[in-house]
């Protein structure tokens, strides 16, 4: 299984991923994580990632592709992933159709969650008081949505052409929504969760 979760900041992408992966028996790769783990262990790569997070702009495109690159080859992605947080451009669209396509494999699926703007605002702020990230100021959470609506909504038109888009509502429980996106998977391709 070869599986992107897209969707606004807020949507709950990181917390369906784990639920979505482990269904499937497929590592869950978030390039939010790989860089917030670099940047906690001030390695060069966090130092240079966290510039850009702070401010709530993207990583730069050859960083994160070369990252993404180094983290499907590893074994346990042998079998498939399942990307929380990337492609997020079109030049990582690009740079992922040929990682795939290297491995002799298809994407199978983009799902994107849909939440309505203020409840993502809602479930942000909230997680700031949780969890404490850096970049979940109101400031950087406004910035980061704005980045989103331009430079990766239009990758849902790209993938929908495809015909590989799968739209999940996002709303209510998280239990409600794992339940609706893997009911959209096995509609969309009639796979067999393992
Ligand atoms: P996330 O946890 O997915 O919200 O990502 C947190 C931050 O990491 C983003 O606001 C970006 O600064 C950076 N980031 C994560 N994934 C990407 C990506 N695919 N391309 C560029 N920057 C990214």
């Amino acid at each position: 299984m070869r599986l992107i979760l897209m969707g606004p900041p807020g949507a709950g992408k990181g917390t369906q991923a784990r639920y979505v992966a482990a269904r499937f028996g497929v590592p869950a790769i978030s390039t939010g994580d790989i860089f917030r783990v670099n940047v906690s262990q001030g390695t060069e790569l966090g130092v240079e990632a966290k510039r850009y997070m702070d401010a709530g702009e993207y990583v730069p495109d050859e960083i994160t592709n070369k990252m993404v690159r180094n983290r499907i080859d590893e074994p346990d992605a042998a079998p498939g992933f399942l990307l929380d947080g990337y492609p997020r451009t079109l030049a990582q669209v690009e740079e992922l159709d040929g990682m795939i396509k290297f491995t002799g494999h298809a994407l199978d699926a983009v799902v994107v969650l849909t939440v309505d703007r203020d409840e993502l605002v809602q479930r942000l702020l909230q997680r700031a008081k949780t969890e404490g990230r850096a970049d979940d100021t109101e400031e950087v959470i406004r910035r980061r949505q704005e980045v989103y609506a331009e430079q990766t909504a239009p990758l849902l038109d790209v993938y929908a052409e495809r015909g590989k888009l799968v739209e999940v509502d996002g709303m209510g429980e998280v239990g409600q929504v794992t339940s609706r996106v893997f009911a959209a998977l096995e509609a969309a391709s009639g796979a067999t969760a393992g």
